[in-house]
């Protein structure tokens, strides 16, 4: 007889095309993950209806986290205080639980407190790295193009980059230019570092992600700063994640090899 089929995951975000969780999160042992292109105008809709469909869980990404979120009948106190839900898990009552895995996932990648970082970007990403960092106790600043969204976030705000253990980019600079991966954009045109003061931290965290790497963490690897990119950041926030939901430890190994498969999904043997 033909074992029922397990439960189904999805990744919820609008565009979705270009997420790298369908073949992590296969390869974690979600057989039946898939990409959730879904519009903001039908998201709420949409996402009430996903548990009579069969679903367990779902990750969100952008644009949806916070009305993820705003529809959730349970969220956790991190969800709450960071204002967005990366992570919503389906109960059989028709319940809609919400988790946000960026912020401990970051934590998990540095693997230690660092006592100072220096944030780019005050968006959603921003917002989860800002309250993941303040809470575990280091001394946090804050960067952005446009200084008024970064008030109000609870760190410094500066109006150039500071010296810190940390820095980590929180913003999309770095992202353009996906279809030539051999040619990442100068992201030192749009950020308040050049290259050379990359060497002032000890680490840098870009969690941009394209083929081929950012020039950010080129530079960074090419002065000897201990580095850790998009992909390590999406692995381990799709690690807690996956716990979440299985109740197991995640197999990390399998997912990073995945997750950093820059191959199109069809190329892929
Ligand atoms: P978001 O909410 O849209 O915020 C975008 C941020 O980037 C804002 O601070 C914005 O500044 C800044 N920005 C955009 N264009 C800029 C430019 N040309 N010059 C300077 N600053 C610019 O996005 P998000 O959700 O925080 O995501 C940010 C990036 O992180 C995205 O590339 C996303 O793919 C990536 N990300 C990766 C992971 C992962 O797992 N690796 C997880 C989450 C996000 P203003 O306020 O001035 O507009």
């Amino acid at each position: 007889m033909v074992p029922p089929p397990g439960p189904r995951y999805g990744v919820l975000g609008w565009p979705v095309g270009h997420s790298r969780s369908p073949r992590m999160m296969r390869a974690a042992g979600l057989g039946r993950y898939q990409r959730l292109p879904v519009a903001p105008a039908v998201f709420a809709d949409t996402v009430r209806a996903l548990g009579a469909a069969g679903f367990h869980g779902a990750n969100v990404t952008i644009p949806h986290k916070e009305a993820a979120l705003a529809l959730a009948t349970t969220a956790t106190g991190a969800a709450r205080e960071i204002g967005a839900a990366n992570t919503l898990t389906f109960g059989e009552d028709g319940s809609i639980a919400a988790e946000n895995t960026d912020a401990p996932g970051l934590m998990a990648a540095l693997g230690r407190v660092p006592a100072s970082a220096l944030v780019l970007g005050a968006g959603g990403s921003a917002k989860a790295v800002i309250w993941a960092l303040t809470r575990a106790g280091t001394d946090v600043a804050v960067w952005n193009r446009t200084p008024e969204r970064a008030q109000g976030l609870g760190a410094r705000v500066v109006s150039t980059a500071v010296a810190a253990e940390v820095l980590v980019n929180c913003t999309s600079v770095g992202l353009s230019d996906l279809s030539n991966p051999t040619n990442p954009s100068n992201p030192f045109k749009e950020l308040p570092l050049d290259a050379d003061s990359l060497g002032e931290y000890a680490t840098v965290v870009d969690l941009v992600y394209r083929a081929g790497g950012t020039a950010l963490v080129a530079e960074a690897e090419r002065r000897g700063v201990s580095i850790i990119d998009g992909v390590e950041i999406l692995v381990r926030q799709g690690a807690l994640s996956f716990s979440l939901w299985s109740g197991e430890p995640a197999p990390l190994d399998a997912m990073r090899a995945a997750a950093r498969d820059d191959r199109p999904e069809n190329d892929r043997g």
